[in-house]
């Protein structure tokens, strides 16, 4: 699938830097274009893609602390400018766009929902959105804000890819330690499902397309991605479990959003070497994945790869009425009304939040 990335904030343009290495790094063309947007000048200067500096006049280079409506705003008011932009850098050859951001903070959480509207009035082509919740350790504005970013985030966009900062870290690392590692399962990952419908030189062809992941997020609201990888054996038969049980821990373990396992559709995507691969196993994969997720829409298909290693991508659609989003969705209600209570402007709770109480 040939994408066209634009990163709002801080998160989403680290994040789209990654993505565009990767998929660079192994030389599998699936990024057309990649460019972020932010209103704190310092988090732009550390990025080697093209940036897009915003809301100078009202935030001077500074960002707009944890406000995402101040950060909504300045995106809806400085629209023009941004999509001259991208004009051009949106190619004819983009098969979607994938608007990325982290939602607890207040320039991506606020402008990427608004980015995304803007969009979908002027291209005809998909556009996606690549979402970051906060870590449960993160303190209650950053929950508040995400959960009204997600809500007019997947309301704007066909689909928000969403990623919980808890799943895909390392066991004792801190949040923010962890980022550059977080940042680069999600590229790793992100980044094969988006490569999965373009053909690899001397691999043979892919029998997933773009039309397969377009497909399975159609409908809209929330989406998540799961992985796991394991050896291959030389021996396709000895591979069929290996298959199924990567399938599982992909759905189970591995996966982007834990405790949303039933999905309106799903995609199961077996990467390896075409000679490794054992059809039955895909398809008691398959059959597995359609018992688990509830879903009657199973699509299924391989990515040809030069690795020693199968690797399984589970893309479920449709996962919003999950335990982990109905959850999150209550704890970001209460962390607003705790907010709200409290008198306090989202820029000033969002700087104390770091602040332990002195007794
Ligand atoms: P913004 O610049 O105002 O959009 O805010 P940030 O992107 O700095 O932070 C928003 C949220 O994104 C935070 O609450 C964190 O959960 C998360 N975050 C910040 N930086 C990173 C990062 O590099 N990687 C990941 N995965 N999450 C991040």
């Amino acid at each position: 699938m040939k994408v066209v990335l634009i990163g709002v904030g801080q998160a989403g343009g680290k994040i789209t830097q990654a993505l565009a290495e990767f998929d660079y790094e192994r030389g599998f063309e699936a990024v057309k274009g990649a460019f972020a947007v932010n209103t704190a000048r310092t988090d732009l200067q550390s990025l080697d893609i093209d940036t897009m500096l915003i809301g100078q006049d009202r935030v001077k280079g500074h960002g707009v602390g944890g406000d995402n409506e101040l950060g909504a705003e300045i995106m809806q008011d400085e629209a023009t400018e941004v999509m001259d932009e991208l004009d051009g850098r949106v190619t004819s050859k983009a098969d979607a766009i994938f608007v990325v951001a982290g939602l607890g903070g207040g320039t991506g959480s606020g402008g990427a929902p608004m980015l995304t509207r803007k969009l979908q009035r002027i291209y005809e082509i998909p556009v996606y959105g690549i979402g970051v919740l906060p870590g449960r350790d993160e303190g209650g504005i950053y929950q508040a804000n995400a959960g009204r970013s997600l809500k007019t985030f997947s309301r704007e966009s066909d689909s928000v890819l969403l990623i919980d900062n808890d799943a895909w870290k390392s066991s004792g690392e801190s949040l923010e330690e962890g980022f550059d590692q977080i940042n680069e399962r999600i590229a790793e990952r992100i980044g094969l499902l988006l490569a999965a419908g373009e053909v690899i030189d001397g691999v043979g062809e892919s029998v997933v397309d773009s039309s397969e992941i377009i497909n399975t997020l159609k409908g809209g609201g929330v989406a998540s991605l799961g992985y796991a990888s394991a050896k291959a054996d030389e021996d396709p038969e000895e591979n069929i479990n290996v298959i199924t049980s990567a399938t599982r821990k992909a759905l189970l373990t591995g996966t982007s959003l834990p405790q949303a396992v039933e999905a309106d559709k799903a995609l199961l995507i077996v990467a390896g070497h075409p000679d490794r691969i054992a059809r039955k196993g895909v398809e008691r994969a398959r059959k597995w994945l359609e018992e688990e997720t509830g879903s009657l829409e199973v699509r299924g298909g391989d990515f040809p790869l030069n690795s020693g290693r199968i690797a399984t991508l589970v893309l479920l659609g449709g996962v919003e009425r999950s335990q982990r989003i109905t959850e999150f969705m209550d704890r970001a209600r209460e962390a607003e009304e705790q907010r709200q209570q409290s008198g306090e402007d989202a820029a000033t709770a969002f700087e104390n939040d770091d602040l332990d109480d002195l007794f």
